[in-house]
C-alpha cells in the first residue's frame, strides 16, 4: 500500500536542547527528527502499515535550539514598547490604554497584527500566551494574520479605569461564549487585574473558564502604587492574592505574571493552588517595578516561567529577557543561561502535563517544543564544544553586539520555514 516512500524535512547541524533547568541535549553535527526531548531519537517507519519515510536533512551551519515560547505579551502593545521609566498606573493610563482603545477598529488591527506576526517569527517565537485588547476582533486579527500563541483572551475590563475600555459583564460573558466556540481550549479567560474586575465578575470569569477546562491569565502585585490601590478598592481582602483566591482564580490552569510585592502567606497560597508564575524581569526593569522574589518561588518549588510583556516590556525577542534573568539575580537566586533557555522554551504541552499534575515542571519528558531556531554561530564556538552554558552564553553575548540579525532561520514544529533572515 505504501509503496511511494514520504519525504520529510528533518534538520542537521550542532543542536543544544534544554530538557531541565540544568540538562540539555548537545551533539555537533547531529540529525533533528522531532521537537521532543530527544530529537535525535529516529522515529521507526515502514512497518504496521505506517508509510515507509525519506528524511531530506536540511544543513544548518549555526546552533539549533527549540523555538521560544512567550508566556505573556500584549500582541496590540507593541506600537507602544520601549516606554521606560514611568510607574505602571501612568504607563497603563497615558501609553497602554489610548492605544489599546485603536483596536476596536477591525481595518486598523489586521494591518498592526500582520506587522506584529512578521516580528514575532523574526525573533523566533512561535508559541505563548497572548492578550488582546477588550475588543473580539483583536482575537481575530491576530489569527487570521498569522500571529503565534498557545493561549489567546481578549483582556476583560469591567469597572474601573478607563471608562472607554470598560464593557458590562453581560457584554464579556456573551463574547467570551462567541469566542470559545471559535478558539475552542486556546481561548484564555483573561481578567486584566484587580483594578478592572468586581468580585461578582471573578466568580462569573471563574465559572465560565471551569465550564469549559480554559486557562486563566491575569496580573498581579506588579507594582507598589498598583498593590496600594489594590488594598483600597478591596478592604476585607487579606491581600492581593487573597482577591483572586476567594474569587477561585486561583487554579492549576492560572498564569499568574509578575508576582512582585507578595509576602510569604502569598507564595504559599500560590504554591498549595498549584499556579504557574511568569517572571517578566524586562517589563519590570523598564516600569521599575522591582525585583521578583525568584528565591522563594525556588524554595516552594513554583513553576515557573518566562514572558516578555510587551509593550510594558521594551522587546517581544525573548533573547532581552534571557539577558536580563540571568542579569538580575545575583547570589540570591542565580539563573544560568541553560535555565532561561529552558524557561524560554517551555510549551503549553509542557504546562499542561503540569497542570494535570502528571510530572513537575523542572523536568518533562515526551513533550514537544514549538519548533527550531537557527543562531549564527558564534565565533568563540566550534562543532566540538559540548558545554550548553558555554554555546548558549556565547550566543546571548552576540545577541548584545548584533541584536535579533543573531536568529538566522526558524522552522515550525513541521520543519516548514517560517523566518528566514
Ligand atoms: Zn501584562
Amino acid at each position: 500500500m505504501h509503496d511511494q516512500p514520504v519525504k520529510r524535512r528533518v534538520l542537521q547541524g550542532q543542536c543544544v536542547w534544554p530538557i531541565s533547568p540544568n540538562q540539555a541535549r548537545v551533539e555537533g553535527n547531529a540529525v533533528i527528527f522531532t521537537s521532543y526531548d530527544d530529537p535525535f531519537h529516529r522515529p521507526e517507519s515502514g512497518f504496521l502499515g505506517l508509510p515507509h519515510v525519506e528524511y531530506d536533512p536540511v544543513a544548518v551551519d549555526g546552533i539549533i535550539t527549540p523555538a521560544f515560547c512567550d508566556w505573556h505579551f500584549h500582541w496590540v502593545q507593541h506600537r507602544v514598547a520601549g516606554v521606560r521609566g514611568k510607574p505602571l498606573l501612568g504607563w497603563l493610563a497615558e501609553d497602554a490604554w489610548p492605544e489599546e482603545a485603536r483596536f476596536a477598529d477591525a481595518g486598523f488591527a489586521s494591518v498592526a497584527a500582520e506587522g506584529f506576526a512578521r516580528k514575532q517569527a523574526a525573533a523566533g517565537t512561535l508559541a505563548g500566551s497572548c492578550w488582546g485588547s477588550p475588543h473580539a476582533q483583536s482575537l481575530r486579527a491576530a489569527r487570521d494574520a498569522g500571529v503565534r500563541y498557545s493561549l489567546i483572551g481578549p483582556a476583560v475590563m469591567t469597572s474601573g479605569e478607563p471608562d472607554y475600555l470598560r464593557r458590562s459583564l453581560e457584554e464579556t460573558l456573551a463574547e467570551l461564549r462567541a469566542l470559545q466556540v471559535e478558539f475552542e481550549e486556546r481561548l484564555a479567560v483573561s481578567p486584566r487585574f484587580a483594578l478592572s474586575v468586581d468580585a461578582r465578575a471573578m466568580k462569573e470569569l471563574r465559572d465560565f473558564a471551569w465550564d469549559y477546562t480554559l486557562w486563566l491569565q491575569t496580573h498581579l502585585a506588579e507594582n507598589e502604587d498598583e498593590c496600594a490601590a489594590v488594598a483600597r478598592t478591596w478592604p476585607q481582602a487579606k491581600s492581593y492574592v487573597d482577591v483572586y483566591d476567594s474569587a477561585g482564580l486561583l487554579t492549576p490552569r492560572t498564569l499568574l505574571a509578575h508576582c512582585v510585592h507578595l509576602d510569604d502567606f502569598d507564595w504559599r497560597t500560590i504554591k498549595q493552588r498549584g499556579s504557574i508564575v511568569v517572571h517578566c524581569p524586562t517589563s519590570n526593569e523598564a516600569l521599575g517595578s522591582g525585583r521578583m522574589k525568584l528565591e522563594k518561588v525556588r524554595a516552594l518549588d513554583i513553576p515557573w516561567v518566562l514572558g516578555t510583556d510587551i509593550g510594558a516590556g521594551p522587546s517581544l525577542c525573548m533573547l532581552d529577557v534571557i539577558e536580563t534573568v540571568t542579569r538580575i539575580h545575583d547570589w540570591s537566586a542565580p539563573v544560568s543561561t541553560l535555565e532561561a533557555f529552558f524557561r524560554a522554551t517551555v510549551s503549553l504541552e509542557m504546562l499542561e502535563s503540569y497542570a494535570s499534575r502528571k510530572s513537575r515542571v523542572t523536568r518533562m519528558l515526551g513533550t514537544a517544543r514549538a519548533g527550531f531556531i537557527e543562531f549564527a554561530r558564534p565565533k568563540s564556538i566550534d562543532r566540538a564544544d559540548r558545554d550548553p552554558e558555554r554555546i548558549l552564553s556565547a550566543i546571548v553575548e552576540d545577541w548584545r553586539n548584533r541584536g535579533e540579525a543573531v536568529i538566522q532561520r526558524v522552522w515550525d514544529q513541521n520543519f516548514n520555514l517560517v523566518h528566514q533572515a
